[in-house]
């Protein structure tokens, strides 16, 4: 097989075999063509895509191009969830905690900013002495001690996906729905969880931003999950906005932390409760969706999640008093306010745009090796629909310097339109998709 016919096959938009997909996955983890034979065969991915057969086979191979994580002596049913990538998206924070704290395991393999999203990771770093890079064995050891760990990726799961990512970042392949569809669920179905809750984001922030192609994506994903006999369950949900109204890696922190202690309301609880519900349920704790949230309401009342979070920040050596004192996180030196300078209604933001100017502020990284900022970021006074004046402030920066500032001022003044009428906002919740695997099913 040659890997030049597989690509002229793939831009003549032909369906590739089982065996084609595999000879381009092995190929890419074993490094045995060229980057631009697998830079072209992503574009003609992207161009023409895929079948739901050709986007599972894509899956699979990708799966079995590395290890598979074994948590299979956490007893319970682990559920994960895992977002397409959000902007002031901290659900993975405030979820982990509150679903622990109903009883059901969480193991919980997250991510690093990418692009213009933040990750669990770089947040959870900014906490004094948090460390993310537990063994296997710790990682067990610690969801079996106290139902909660959040970690880096404890084996070489899905590395095939690692040099696609690489590539599809540099190559405009990013937005390709088999592409997201097999990156993302080769490295779920790798880590070893027994369900699966998906947070797909639609709108200005997210990676895929019409309505119609996250619904396509959400479903695609649902159906490949019943494809490999996978629970899921899939929900689409608004980045018209930032999610919560911190920014940036401390600031996240500090917001979860906020919300834990029962101080939040607002998208971010919705969503939280939407998603940690869904897992809850899924793991058999409860027996609809209304009572799972209601367990989760009530592990903020009794002050349960926020101590999880605090067990979870001791387990992994960070500093649990930042949870009955959040000011000890790391703070930058100038907070600017933003002042909005028109009049009228909040009528749509540019929510990638607000995204890089954190990332820009030095909350996200230029190069893969840098390291980011913990303080730096953004606080948002404004939602969609608010109405405003000259003087309202928009949104504090803190920054390390006045020229930062400066900068990240102008790019989010820029990302926000205002105008003279009130605008039509989406739910929060604009789609739900389930797969047909329950877990009683899946040989638990
Ligand atoms: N997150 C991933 O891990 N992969 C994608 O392709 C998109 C989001
Ligand atoms: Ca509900």
């Amino acid at each position: 097989m040659r890997m030049l016919d597989i690509i002229e096959r793939k831009k003549k938009k032909q369906e590739l075999t089982g065996d084609e997909i595999r000879f381009f996955v092995e190929a890419a983890s074993g490094k045995t063509v060229p980057d631009y034979q697998l830079a072209a065969m992503l574009m003609a991915i992207r161009l023409n895509g895929m079948t739901d057969r050709e986007t599972t086979d894509l899956t699979l191979a990708m799966l079995h191009s590395g290890d598979m994580a074994d948590l299979s002596r956490i007893p319970g049913i682990k559920v994960d969830k895992h977002s397409t990538g959000g902007v002031g998206d901290t659900t993975t924070l405030v979820l982990g905690p509150l679903v622990a704290a109903c009883g059901v395991p969480v193991a919980k393999m997250s991510g690093r900013g990418l692009g213009h999203t933040g990750g669990t990771l770089d947040k959870l770093e900014s906490i004094p002495g948090m460390r993310v890079d537990l063994s296997e064995k710790d990682f067990i050891r610690q969801v079996g001690e106290i139902g909660l760990a959040v970690v880096s990726q404890t084996a070489e799961l899905a590395p095939a996906d690692k040099v696609l990512y690489a590539l599809r970042d540099v190559t405009s392949t990013v937005d390709s729905l088999p592409l997201i569809v097999s990156s993302i669920l080769s490295k779920k179905l790798a880590s070893g969880v027994d369900g699966i809750v998906l947070d797909v984001k639609t709108g200005s922030g997210a990676i895929l931003s019409t309505e119609a192609e996250s619904l396509r994506l959400a479903e695609t994903m649902v159906r490949v999950c019943d494809l490999v006999g996978k629970p899921v369950t899939a929900l689409v949900t608004s980045m018209d906005q930032p999610l919560g109204t911190h920014v940036g890696n401390a600031l996240e922190v500090k917001e979860a932390i906020d919300l834990l202690a029962g101080r939040v309301e607002g998208d971010l609880l919705e969503v939280s409760l939407m998603l940690g519900g869904t897992m809850v349920m899924m793991a058999g704790k409860a027996g609809t969706e209304e009572e799972a949230e209601e367990m989760l309401r009530e592990a903020i009342a009794s002050g349960r999640g926020l101590r999880k979070m605090e067990e979870l920040i001791r387990a992994q050596g960070g500093d649990p008093r930042v949870c009955q004192d959040p000011s000890l996180l790391p703070k930058a030196p100038l907070v600017c306010p933003v002042f909005c300078g028109k009049a009228g209604y909040v009528r749509r933001m540019d929510t990638a745009a607000l995204g890089w100017a954190a990332q820009r502020l030095g909350a996200g990284r230029q190069r893969k090796e840098d390291p980011v900022d913990p303080a730096v970021g953004f606080v948002m006074k404004v939602r969609l629909g608010d109405r405003v004046t000259e003087d309202t402030i928009l949104c504090e920066v803190h920054a390390r310097s006045a020229e930062a500032a400066d900068q990240a001022a102008e790019a989010i003044r820029k990302a926000i339109e205002i105008g003279p009428e009130k605008p039509e906002i989406r739910p929060l919740c604009i789609a739900r998709f389930s797969g047909s695997r329950k877990l009683e099913a899946a040989g638990e």
